[in-house]
């Protein structure tokens, strides 16, 4: 694996790929990687000569300074576990690499509703952030494929959203990847990383909520189906941001399911100081 910290020098290489007619495909990641993130790498891999990752903590993304502070580095492991995987370029820039100018947003993405609801009413900026970032890194690897996961349903849609803002003749595809969960059912995320044991087992109250919300859907009105989600995830002990059914095409919140809607079932919650994001496809 070729480990690249400079710009320049990516971009130097990646355009000699690009001469030669291999295809590029990207895999961003904040680092602290678990197989969820080397799940995403191994489905590039089957279907592209090569294979970019990059691992960078985004300031600009974080809306609290503590979770920044606090958020799981793991370098050494995760470039061995990148090895491991056959992974062909790690992209590990510096803060000073990724924003020479400084942090600030110097461009606004107008990502219309789908920075006003779920993620984007309880993490102000935060996809602003996502844009200014992944903007930079699609700049310099220049994919033709991007790999990202759904565990992140709305991030994927804010992906796809800035995609065609800032390459509508260009396409890049981006590949939305299953979701990797640990035996119990809770979702895997670096996070986690920052939970005790116990904590990891009462977390797997995410999961269920998701699985109440599937199992019992039919149509009608949804208030009461969520108000059971929700309790099971308060008896757990999680402070709830949101226990929300959407549709899974646009994001709209949907309170009564005409039976034929594609929805999507979405999950913010803390457990203690760490918070949680999950989602299940309901039908
Ligand atoms: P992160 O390092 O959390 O920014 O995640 C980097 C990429 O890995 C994003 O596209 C995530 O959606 C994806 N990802 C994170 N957790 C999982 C998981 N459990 N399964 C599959 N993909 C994941």
């Amino acid at each position: 694996m070729i480990l690249f910290k400079k710009a320049a020098d990516l971009c130097k290489w990646v355009d000699a790929q690009q001469e030669k007619g291999n295809s590029i495909a990207f895999v961003p990641t904040m680092g602290a990687l678990h197989a969820g993130h080397i799940s995403l790498l191994e489905i590039a891999k089957k279907n592209n000569p090569i294979t970019v990752s990059s691992i960078f903590v985004n300031p600009t993304q974080f809306n609290d300074p503590k979770d920044y502070e606090k958020y799981p580095i793991t370098v050494e492991k995760d470039i061995a576990m990148l090895e491991a995987a056959g992974c062909d370029v790690l992209f590990l820039p510096s803060v000073k690499e990724m924003y020479p100018s400084g942090q600030k947003a110097t461009q606004h993405y107008d990502l219309g509703y789908l920075e006003t609801v779920l993620e984007g009413t309880f993490r102000p900026g935060h996809f602003q952030g996502v844009c200014m970032v992944v903007h930079r890194l699609l700049e310099i690897v220049q994919p033709d494929n991007l790999y990202l996961g759904q565990k992140d349903y709305q991030q994927c849609m804010v992906i796809a959203k800035l995609v065609e803002l800032i390459h509508p003749d260009r396409s890049i595809k981006v590949n939305i990847c299953p979701t990797l969960r640990e035996a119990n059912g809770l979702a895997m995320s670096s996070r986690n990383l920052r939970l005790s044991e116990k904590e990891r087992t009462t977390a797997t109250a995410i999961y269920k909520s998701l699985n109440i919300l599937k199992e019992n859907l039919q149509p009608g009105m949804l208030f009461s189906l969520k108000q059971k989600a929700q309790s099971v995830l308060e008896e757990a002990g999680f402070r709830i941001d949101y226990v929300e059914i959407a549709d899974a095409g646009n994001l709209s919140l949907v309170n009564e399911y005409d039976g034929k809607q594609k929805l999507v079932a979405l999950i913010a919650a803390f457990m203690n100081e760490v918070r949680l994001i999950d989602n299940m496809l309901l039908n």
